[in-house]
Protein backbone atom coordinates (compact mmCIF):
# COMPACT_ATOMS: atom_id res chain seq x y z
CA UNK A 1 0.00 0.00 0.00
CA UNK A 2 1.35 3.60 -0.51
CA UNK A 3 -0.31 6.17 1.20
CA UNK A 4 -2.13 9.54 0.07
CA UNK A 5 0.44 12.26 1.13
CA UNK A 6 -1.65 15.19 2.50
CA UNK A 7 -1.04 18.62 1.05
CA UNK A 8 -0.76 20.94 4.14
CA UNK A 9 0.54 23.56 1.68
CA UNK A 10 -2.80 23.52 -0.01
CA UNK A 11 -4.86 23.28 2.95
CA UNK A 12 -3.35 26.23 4.40
CA UNK A 13 -3.66 28.11 0.99
CA UNK A 14 -7.43 27.21 1.26
CA UNK A 15 -7.56 28.51 4.91
CA UNK A 16 -5.56 31.96 3.90
CA UNK A 17 -7.98 31.93 1.06
CA UNK A 18 -11.27 32.09 3.28
CA UNK A 19 -9.47 34.27 5.93
CA UNK A 20 -8.62 36.69 2.90
CA UNK A 21 -11.99 37.20 2.00
CA UNK A 22 -13.41 37.61 5.71
CA UNK A 23 -10.71 40.14 5.97
CA UNK A 24 -11.83 42.08 3.14
CA UNK A 25 -15.31 41.92 4.08
CA UNK A 26 -14.51 44.07 7.14
CA UNK A 27 -12.62 46.35 5.24
CA UNK A 28 -15.56 46.83 2.88
CA UNK A 29 -17.10 48.15 6.37
CA UNK A 30 -14.37 50.23 7.14
CA UNK A 31 -12.60 47.82 9.92
CA UNK A 32 -9.02 46.42 9.71
CA UNK A 33 -7.97 43.67 11.30
CA UNK A 34 -4.39 44.10 13.11
CA UNK A 35 -2.10 41.48 14.51
CA UNK A 36 0.62 42.57 17.17
CA UNK A 37 3.81 40.13 17.23
CA UNK A 38 5.95 40.15 20.04
CA UNK A 39 9.60 38.77 20.01
CA UNK A 40 11.93 38.63 23.12
CA UNK A 41 15.41 37.98 22.64
CA UNK A 42 17.49 37.11 19.33
CA UNK A 43 16.58 32.94 18.90
CA UNK A 44 17.05 32.70 15.22
CA UNK A 45 14.29 30.27 15.10
CA UNK A 46 11.68 32.54 16.72
CA UNK A 47 12.58 35.55 14.26
CA UNK A 48 12.13 33.22 11.37
CA UNK A 49 8.99 32.26 12.41
CA UNK A 50 7.74 35.92 13.28
CA UNK A 51 9.01 36.98 10.22
CA UNK A 52 6.90 34.13 8.37
CA UNK A 53 3.85 34.91 10.13
CA UNK A 54 3.93 38.79 9.61
CA UNK A 55 4.54 37.66 5.22
CA UNK A 56 1.33 35.77 5.89
CA UNK A 57 -0.69 38.33 7.31
CA UNK A 58 0.27 40.60 4.86
CA UNK A 59 -0.82 38.05 2.12
CA UNK A 60 -4.11 38.02 3.56
CA UNK A 61 -4.69 41.56 3.96
CA UNK A 62 -4.04 41.61 7.87
CA UNK A 63 -2.38 44.68 9.12
CA UNK A 64 0.85 43.60 11.63
CA UNK A 65 2.90 45.66 14.15
CA UNK A 66 5.47 44.29 15.68
CA UNK A 67 7.37 44.51 19.07
CA UNK A 68 10.75 43.66 19.67
CA UNK A 69 12.30 43.18 23.42
CA UNK A 70 16.03 42.46 24.49
CA UNK A 71 16.88 39.07 25.59
CA UNK A 72 17.63 40.89 29.17
CA UNK A 73 13.40 42.14 29.49
CA UNK A 74 12.41 41.20 32.42
CA UNK A 75 9.06 39.41 32.82
CA UNK A 76 7.57 42.52 34.10
CA UNK A 77 8.96 44.56 30.75
CA UNK A 78 7.33 41.90 28.74
CA UNK A 79 3.93 41.91 30.98
CA UNK A 80 4.05 45.75 30.54
CA UNK A 81 3.77 45.58 26.59
CA UNK A 82 1.35 43.42 26.85
CA UNK A 83 -0.74 45.21 28.63
CA UNK A 84 -0.22 48.09 26.64
CA UNK A 85 -1.16 45.91 23.30
CA UNK A 86 -4.71 44.91 25.44
CA UNK A 87 -5.40 48.60 25.93
CA UNK A 88 -4.35 49.50 22.18
CA UNK A 89 -8.34 49.85 20.25
CA UNK A 90 -6.80 49.26 16.99
CA UNK A 91 -5.08 45.69 17.87
CA UNK A 92 -7.19 42.40 17.25
CA UNK A 93 -4.92 40.13 18.00
CA UNK A 94 -1.36 39.38 19.71
CA UNK A 95 1.16 36.49 19.13
CA UNK A 96 3.39 36.39 21.82
CA UNK A 97 5.93 34.39 20.35
CA UNK A 98 7.23 31.33 22.21
CA UNK A 99 9.25 30.32 24.06
CA UNK A 100 10.45 33.41 25.59
CA UNK A 101 14.55 33.31 26.77
CA UNK A 102 15.61 31.39 29.74
CA UNK A 103 14.81 32.81 32.98
CA UNK A 104 10.91 34.29 32.04
CA UNK A 105 8.09 32.02 32.65
CA UNK A 106 5.77 31.53 28.75
CA UNK A 107 2.91 30.74 30.46
CA UNK A 108 3.08 33.56 33.16
CA UNK A 109 3.04 35.93 30.19
CA UNK A 110 0.70 34.32 28.05
CA UNK A 111 -1.61 34.78 31.06
CA UNK A 112 -1.30 38.25 30.87
CA UNK A 113 -3.18 38.40 27.17
CA UNK A 114 -6.47 39.81 26.94
CA UNK A 115 -8.16 36.55 26.13
CA UNK A 116 -10.13 37.77 23.85
CA UNK A 117 -6.92 38.95 21.56
CA UNK A 118 -5.68 35.75 22.14
CA UNK A 119 -5.04 34.44 19.02
CA UNK A 120 -2.88 32.01 19.58
CA UNK A 121 -5.58 30.26 21.85
CA UNK A 122 -3.16 29.11 24.67
CA UNK A 123 -4.30 31.49 27.57
CA UNK A 124 -6.42 29.04 29.81
CA UNK A 125 -9.52 30.82 29.52
CA UNK A 126 -9.57 29.80 25.73
CA UNK A 127 -8.09 26.46 26.95
CA UNK A 128 -10.86 26.10 29.06
CA UNK A 129 -13.72 27.13 26.57
CA UNK A 130 -12.60 24.18 24.62
CA UNK A 131 -12.86 21.92 28.03
CA UNK A 132 -16.28 23.39 27.61
CA UNK A 133 -17.23 22.09 24.13
CA UNK A 134 -17.59 25.80 23.31
CA UNK A 135 -13.99 26.93 21.55
CA UNK A 136 -13.39 30.18 20.46
CA UNK A 137 -10.12 30.86 19.70
CA UNK A 138 -8.69 27.33 19.88
CA UNK A 139 -5.27 26.43 19.61
CA UNK A 140 -3.20 27.07 16.12
CA UNK A 141 -1.70 23.50 15.52
CA UNK A 142 -4.71 21.20 17.31
CA UNK A 143 -7.17 23.17 14.95
CA UNK A 144 -4.65 23.13 11.90
CA UNK A 145 -4.64 19.17 12.43
CA UNK A 146 -8.31 18.71 12.61
CA UNK A 147 -8.93 20.91 9.62
CA UNK A 148 -6.75 18.57 8.00
CA UNK A 149 -8.99 15.85 8.49
CA UNK A 150 -11.53 17.52 7.46
CA UNK A 151 -10.39 18.94 4.24
CA UNK A 152 -9.45 15.55 3.10
CA UNK A 153 -12.97 13.78 4.73
CA UNK A 154 -11.16 11.47 7.11
CA UNK A 155 -14.11 10.67 9.23
CA UNK A 156 -12.90 11.56 12.85
CA UNK A 157 -16.74 10.68 14.23
CA UNK A 158 -16.13 7.48 16.37
CA UNK A 159 -12.30 7.18 15.23
CA UNK A 160 -9.99 5.64 17.29
CA UNK A 161 -7.52 8.27 17.56
CA UNK A 162 -4.14 7.97 19.77
CA UNK A 163 -2.22 11.05 20.61
CA UNK A 164 1.27 10.27 21.36
CA UNK A 165 2.33 13.53 23.51
CA UNK A 166 0.32 15.33 25.84
CA UNK A 167 1.79 19.21 25.93
CA UNK A 168 -1.43 21.69 26.50
CA UNK A 169 0.43 23.42 23.21
CA UNK A 170 -0.43 20.25 20.85
CA UNK A 171 -1.15 16.80 22.14
CA UNK A 172 -3.68 17.78 24.96
CA UNK A 173 -5.44 20.32 23.32
CA UNK A 174 -5.98 18.31 19.96
CA UNK A 175 -7.23 15.14 22.83
CA UNK A 176 -10.19 17.87 23.68
CA UNK A 177 -10.76 18.88 19.97
CA UNK A 178 -10.96 15.42 19.15
CA UNK A 179 -13.11 13.89 21.73
CA UNK A 180 -15.99 17.13 21.77
CA UNK A 181 -18.86 17.04 21.05
CA UNK A 182 -19.92 17.11 17.20
CA UNK A 183 -15.79 15.64 16.61
CA UNK A 184 -16.61 12.53 18.57
CA UNK A 185 -13.56 10.59 18.20
CA UNK A 186 -12.44 7.98 21.21
CA UNK A 187 -8.91 9.39 22.32
CA UNK A 188 -6.03 7.69 23.89
CA UNK A 189 -3.49 10.31 25.17
CA UNK A 190 -0.24 8.29 25.52
CA UNK A 191 3.14 10.08 26.58
CA UNK A 192 6.72 8.94 28.15
CA UNK A 193 5.27 7.08 31.04
CA UNK A 194 2.50 5.19 28.46
CA UNK A 195 4.17 1.44 29.02
CA UNK A 196 3.39 -0.44 25.59
CA UNK A 197 2.84 2.15 23.46
CA UNK A 198 3.63 0.14 19.72
CA UNK A 199 0.81 -1.73 20.90
CA UNK A 200 -1.67 0.70 22.04
CA UNK A 201 -0.30 2.76 18.87
CA UNK A 202 -1.63 0.08 16.70
CA UNK A 203 -5.35 0.53 18.04
CA UNK A 204 -5.50 3.65 16.24
CA UNK A 205 -7.42 4.59 13.08
CA UNK A 206 -5.61 7.95 13.28
CA UNK A 207 -2.80 8.11 14.57
CA UNK A 208 -0.78 11.48 15.42
CA UNK A 209 2.60 12.31 16.65
CA UNK A 210 3.92 15.09 18.51
CA UNK A 211 6.88 13.86 20.77
CA UNK A 212 9.86 16.26 18.94
CA UNK A 213 11.82 13.24 18.95
CA UNK A 214 13.02 12.36 14.89
CA UNK A 215 11.52 9.81 13.22
CA UNK A 216 10.32 8.05 16.29
CA UNK A 217 6.76 6.52 15.53
CA UNK A 218 8.20 3.38 12.63
CA UNK A 219 5.54 1.15 10.66
CA UNK A 220 5.55 -1.24 14.15
CA UNK A 221 3.42 1.28 15.71
CA UNK A 222 0.85 1.71 12.95
CA UNK A 223 -2.28 -0.30 12.17
CA UNK A 224 -1.76 -0.90 8.21
CA UNK A 225 -4.79 1.70 6.96
CA UNK A 226 -3.89 3.85 9.44
CA UNK A 227 -4.00 7.33 9.04
CA UNK A 228 -0.83 9.50 10.48
CA UNK A 229 -0.41 12.69 11.41
CA UNK A 230 3.30 13.92 11.83
CA UNK A 231 3.35 17.52 14.38
CA UNK A 232 6.56 16.57 14.98
CA UNK A 233 9.64 19.44 13.62
CA UNK A 234 13.01 18.38 14.78
CA UNK A 235 16.58 19.41 12.56
CA UNK A 236 18.82 17.56 11.75
CA UNK A 237 22.27 17.76 11.57
CA UNK A 238 22.61 18.74 8.05
CA UNK A 239 20.24 21.45 8.60
CA UNK A 240 17.24 19.71 7.46
CA UNK A 241 13.85 19.03 8.63
CA UNK A 242 12.25 15.48 10.04
CA UNK A 243 9.47 14.72 11.82
CA UNK A 244 8.63 12.33 14.49
CA UNK A 245 7.39 10.00 11.98
CA UNK A 246 9.97 7.68 9.89
CA UNK A 247 8.14 8.80 6.77
CA UNK A 248 9.05 6.00 4.01
CA UNK A 249 8.69 3.32 6.30
CA UNK A 250 5.28 4.19 7.85
CA UNK A 251 4.03 5.42 3.94
CA UNK A 252 3.94 1.77 3.30
CA UNK A 253 1.33 0.81 5.71
CA UNK A 254 -0.53 4.14 6.38
CA UNK A 255 -3.58 5.25 4.28
CA UNK A 256 -2.82 9.02 4.60
CA UNK A 257 0.09 10.81 5.93
CA UNK A 258 1.43 14.09 6.45
CA UNK A 259 4.81 14.75 5.55
CA UNK A 260 7.30 17.17 7.46
CA UNK A 261 7.53 19.79 6.14
CA UNK A 262 4.76 20.40 4.14
CA UNK A 263 2.08 18.56 6.19
CA UNK A 264 0.96 20.28 9.84
CA UNK A 265 3.51 22.92 9.68
CA UNK A 266 1.74 25.33 6.97
CA UNK A 267 -1.48 24.66 8.90
CA UNK A 268 -0.58 26.13 12.45
CA UNK A 269 0.16 29.93 10.52
CA UNK A 270 -2.82 29.96 8.52
CA UNK A 271 -4.74 28.99 11.06
CA UNK A 272 -3.42 31.56 13.29
CA UNK A 273 -4.84 34.16 10.53
CA UNK A 274 -7.81 32.70 10.76
CA UNK A 275 -8.19 33.63 14.72
CA UNK A 276 -7.14 36.76 13.95
CA UNK A 277 -9.88 37.35 11.21
CA UNK A 278 -12.61 36.22 13.83
CA UNK A 279 -11.19 38.40 16.81
CA UNK A 280 -11.49 41.18 14.67
CA UNK A 281 -14.84 40.96 13.84
CA UNK A 282 -15.78 39.86 16.94
CA UNK A 283 -14.15 43.15 18.09
CA UNK A 284 -16.23 44.64 15.65
CA UNK A 285 -19.39 43.31 16.25
CA UNK A 286 -18.62 44.73 19.98
CA UNK A 287 -17.95 48.34 18.08
P1 LIG B 1 6.79 18.79 24.30
O1 LIG B 1 6.14 19.86 25.10
O2 LIG B 1 8.23 18.50 24.49
O3 LIG B 1 5.95 17.44 24.53
C1 LIG B 1 6.40 16.21 24.03
C2 LIG B 1 5.49 15.12 24.50
O4 LIG B 1 6.00 13.89 23.99
C3 LIG B 1 5.42 14.97 26.03
O5 LIG B 1 4.09 14.76 26.42
C4 LIG B 1 6.29 13.75 26.31
O6 LIG B 1 5.86 12.99 27.42
C5 LIG B 1 6.07 12.94 25.05
N1 LIG B 1 7.20 12.03 24.83
C6 LIG B 1 8.52 12.31 24.84
N2 LIG B 1 9.23 11.20 24.62
C7 LIG B 1 8.36 10.21 24.46
C8 LIG B 1 8.49 8.80 24.21
N3 LIG B 1 9.68 8.23 24.07
N4 LIG B 1 7.36 8.07 24.12
C9 LIG B 1 6.14 8.65 24.25
N5 LIG B 1 5.96 9.97 24.49
C10 LIG B 1 7.06 10.72 24.60
O7 LIG B 1 6.63 19.07 22.73
P2 LIG B 1 5.44 19.80 21.92
O8 LIG B 1 5.51 21.26 22.13
O9 LIG B 1 4.15 19.10 22.12
O10 LIG B 1 5.95 19.51 20.44
C11 LIG B 1 6.04 18.19 19.94
C12 LIG B 1 6.67 18.24 18.56
O11 LIG B 1 5.81 19.00 17.70
C13 LIG B 1 8.01 18.95 18.49
O12 LIG B 1 8.80 18.33 17.48
C14 LIG B 1 7.68 20.36 18.07
O13 LIG B 1 8.73 21.00 17.38
C15 LIG B 1 6.53 20.08 17.14
N6 LIG B 1 5.59 21.20 16.97
C16 LIG B 1 5.21 21.46 15.70
C17 LIG B 1 4.30 22.45 15.47
C18 LIG B 1 3.87 22.70 14.06
O14 LIG B 1 3.44 23.78 13.74
N7 LIG B 1 3.93 21.68 13.21
C19 LIG B 1 3.79 23.22 16.51
C20 LIG B 1 4.18 22.90 17.83
C21 LIG B 1 5.08 21.87 18.04
P3 LIG B 1 5.91 13.55 28.94
O15 LIG B 1 4.75 14.50 29.04
O16 LIG B 1 5.73 12.33 29.76
O17 LIG B 1 7.23 14.24 29.10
Amino acid sequence: MKATVIDGKAVAAAVLDETRERVEALGARGKEATLATVLVGEDPASHTYVRSKRNRAAEVGIRSVHHELGADATQGRVAGLIGRLNEAPDVDGILLQLPLPPGLDDQAATMEIDPSKDVDGLHPANLGMIVLDRPVFAPCTPSGCMRLLDYYDIPVRGAEVVIVGRSFLVGRSLALLMMARGADATVTVAHSRTKGLAEAAKRADILVAAVGRPEMITSEYVRPGAVVIDVGINRTESGGLVGDVKFEDVAGVASAITPVPGGVGPMTVAMLMRNTALAAERRAQQA
